[in-house]
């Protein structure tokens, strides 16, 4: 009999309970009792939702209070010195210090890193190693949890991190050192947990060791053999986890570990079902990731079904139905979502949807697809109605596609003589001064656009208080003395929902949310048909704003890539596609801007670098599409219009020649905190245009000094020409307030004049 199970469940809540107890704990309006009461009341309901649906087992060890990487650090006993001496077990509060700095009890430290876990928009809590750093099993909350789920009358599978994902993902602190040798003492460590989990009699525990679909170094895929032999013996059965991509030539390797289950993404990369069949000895049981864990699309059930059919017929008992990884990457349920038609809602599975439909799976393998002939036609009628509207094929929209020609791409002439056409336009000092783009949304703006969407006032009232609210930020920025001004975007609770909200093609809901990092969700649009644009989305507030100063005003824009990348994306064709198609969208609102008189328009790839595909093979693939919809959304402009774009992060040394593809008349980026290192990428390559890079850390409340920033961008200079350098910020001002936001931008003001001085 073929066995549905899962990976893993969203943690947050349907109603996102976990966010507001979570964060009324860290206020201290709640007790600790509270809070893990509310979560102990969400395991029970996932677990009871999950056996509802007709799992046989439930994961466990899934959940977590803020990031189960940081989970698995604390059990591991791998905190770091700053939070103070731990003694046997960490407390929760220790935990909680380690994630965000602080706690209701002790001493508030320095917040361990943050980064993005593989290539999704979840962040993990970077573990943190140094040579000689010594393990213990430090907590008990994974007995805990196997206890609770069974006391709630649940057949636990607990989920380990694996040892060498765990150690993959930390960051050496101190002295360099190879992490390897931390191994033994680690794997130690998870022998014991093994042992106490068998003790509990637990049958099945899932290893999550996501790097094998990674490029791998020979040692390390040799530290997997040896890893797993320790582990082997006296210890419940192991499913060796694997999700986000191929296996590729770590495939061998995996199937032959002594582990007694394999589990593969079958979503994005169905073409290793069958090798994985192949070579994974008969006795192991082979988990196909077969419903999407990273999207919102209901599964094509017949599509699965054949697939599937031939590998049930060869393993029988031993073949796993899951979903392709956790489903913490998407929403909880879709059934309660009042906001979209009934059609659009009827392709749409959650993960409460994603169970059923494995079970449904389930039953149809073992008993025959006449046992559920009534589920699987409702479904299969869903997928046609999805196929075949109209609303997802929009014949303008095609044609306009088809119609782009590498001339589109291409501005007039190359960068050197578009300089001297935006130099006459723009008449900028040496070192121009300028921002990314937002302004502090202060509660006063906050309030009307909740006001508005709410209906509380009407359009006119809103659209008054968001003019009064530019003029505040053109104003502020005059009083700096800054250069090139921007509007302050007080109209955008969000740069990717902003203009999916004005576009054909995108859909949004309203409970759809993904835990992001700790308490902080993400409700990503869904783009689900073809992409146009219907009207201007951003002209009247630049008029606007335009019309306030003398001094050129930018018109401000979230290119294709990041629109794309932030957003559950139609996996009905490639994401180039659509990447194309709000490229041309994009592209119509550049040239609109354009003509109304924008002689600088920034176009923001914030998350351009994040869809860097796990694999170094498939990146240029990735990069060639991803710069050509830059391309032709930017490219449309006159040469003496200017082209901003902005990447908030600072690793690109890998990638800067695709950057400098792009084409982009300026670049700003985040190099403040790294003390302008990224710069060292310019050493070896001589980037052609210009570039800002930022000199004021936004992410810290703290007010750069004039000397700090000279400082910075005479580090600058020493790699690009001072003509070719911009004076800016790492990113938007959004989150910050308007005291220490004036006061940094009047010393970056400063710190400009005195660099022009210099070299006058
Ligand atoms: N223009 C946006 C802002 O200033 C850019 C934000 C970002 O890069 N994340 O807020
Ligand atoms: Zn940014």
């Amino acid at each position: 009999m073929a066995k549905a199970h899962n990976l893993g469940f969203p943690r947050i809540g349907a109603r996102r309970e976990l966010k507001w107890a979570l964060e009324n704990y860290w206020q201290g309006t709640t007790t600790r009792a509270e809070l893990l009461e509310t979560a102990r009341e969400l395991r029970t309901r996932h677990w009871q939702w999950q056996k509802e649906a007709g799992l046989e087992s439930v994961p466990v060890g899934d959940f977590s209070l803020y990031d189960h990487v940081l989970d698995h650090s604390v059990m591991l006993g791998a905190v770091p010195e700053r939070f103070g001496p731990t003694g046997e077990t960490v407390d929760l509060d220790t935990m909680f210090r380690m994630g965000r700095g602080r706690a209701p009890t002790g001493e508030p430290a320095a917040a361990c890193e943050m980064t993005k876990w593989f290539d999704t928009n979840y962040h993990y809590i970077v573990p943190e190693l140094h040579a000689g750093q010594r393990f213990h099993l430090a907590s008990t909350h994974l007995f805990d949890a196997v206890d609770e789920a069974r006391a709630a009358g649940m057949q636990p599978r607990p989920v380990l991190l694996g040892p060498l994902t765990w150690l993959w993902l930390g960051k050496i602190k101190g002295a360099d050192f190879d992490r390897l040798e931390l191994l033994d003492g680690l794997v130690a460590v998870y022998g014991e947990i093994l042992a106490g989990l068998r003790g509990r009699g637990v049958e099945w525990v899932q290893v999550d060791e996501p790097i094998l679909v990674q490029d791998l170094p020979r040692d390390w895929q040799q530290a997997f053999e040896s890893t797993y032999s320790r582990l082997a013996g006296d210890r419940p059965r192991l499913l060796l986890a694997t999700y986000f991509g191929p296996l590729a030539d770590n495939l061998k390797l995996a199937c032959d570990l002594p582990v007694d289950g394999l589990h593969v993404d079958a979503v994005r990369h169905p073409e290793q079902l069958q090798p994985v069949a192949d070579w994974l000895p008969g006795r192991k049981v082979l988990s196909a990731g077969i419903v999407d864990g990273r999207n919102v699309w209901r599964t094509d059930l017949d599509a699965c079904l054949a697939a599937l059919a031939p590998l049930h017929e060869r393993r029988g008992d031993d073949l796993w139905l899951a979903p392709s990884c956790s489903l913490l990457h998407v929403p909880v349920d879709i059934d309660p979502e009042d906001g979209l038609d009934d059609e659009l809602k009827g392709w749409l599975a959650f993960a409460r949807q994603k169970l059923d439909e494995l079970a449904l799976l389930e039953t149809a393998l073992n008993a025959g697809p006449a046992a559920v002939a009534g589920e699987l036609a409702a479904s299969r009628a869903a997928i046609a109605s999805r196929r075949a509207s109209e609303r997802l094929h929009r014949p303008a929209v095609r044609g306009r596609v088809a119609a782009v020609d590498a001339a589109m791409g291409e501005r007039d002439h190359a960068y050197p003589e578009r300089r001297e056409r935006q130099r006459e336009v723009l008449d900028l000092p040496l070192f121009p001064t300028t921002t990314i783009g937002s302004f502090p949304q202060t509660r006063a703006i906050r309030a009307s656009r909740r006001d508005y969407r709410a209906g509380r006032i009407d359009r006119a009232t809103y659209e008054a208080a968001m003019r009064e609210h530019i003029e505040e930020a053109v104003e502020r920025q005059e009083a700096c003395g800054l250069d090139v001004l921007v509007h302050g975007e007080p109209e955008r609770n969000d740069m990717v929902e902003y203009f999916g909200q004005q576009l054909d093609g995108f859909a949004f809901t309203r409970q759809g949310w993904v835990q992001s990092y700790g308490s902080r969700c993400v409700k990503p649009p869904i783009i689900f048909g073809d992409v146009s644009r219907p009207a201007p989305m951003t002209v009247d507030w630049f008029r606007f704003a335009r019309s306030l100063s003398d001094k050129p005003v930018k018109g401000m824009l979230t290119g294709p890539v990041t629109l794309l990348n932030w957003s559950f994306v139609r996996d009905d064709q490639p994401r180039a596609d659509t990447c194309l198609q709000l490229a041309l969208a994009i592209r119509e609102e550049v040239l609109d801007l354009e003509r109304a008189g924008a002689r600088i328009i920034q176009i923001d790839e914030a998350a351009l670098r994040e869809g860097l595909p796990l694999r170094r093979s498939e990146w240029q693939g990735y990069l060639d599409w991803a710069v050509r919809a830059f391309r032709v959304t930017a490219n449309g402009v006159d040469d003496a219009t200017q082209v901003h774009t902005h990447m908030c992060y600072s690793e690109f040394n890998d990638i800067i020649e695709s950057i400098a593809a792009m084409d982009a008349d300026v670049i700003t980026i985040e190099t403040s905190r790294s003390d302008m290192e990224l710069l060292d990428v310019f050493e070896d390559f001589e980037y052609p245009n210009e570039i800002g890079p930022g000199v004021y850390d936004i992410h810290s409340p703290n007010i750069p000094t004039v000397a700090q920033m000279v400082a910075l961008m005479e580090k600058a200079a020493a790699h690009i020409p001072a003509e070719r350098l911009w004076v800016n910020p790492d990113c938007g001002l959004k989150t910050r307030g308007w005291p220490e936001v004036e006061a940094a931008l009047a010393n970056m003001v400063t710190a400009a004049r005195e660099l022009r001085a210099r070299r006058a």
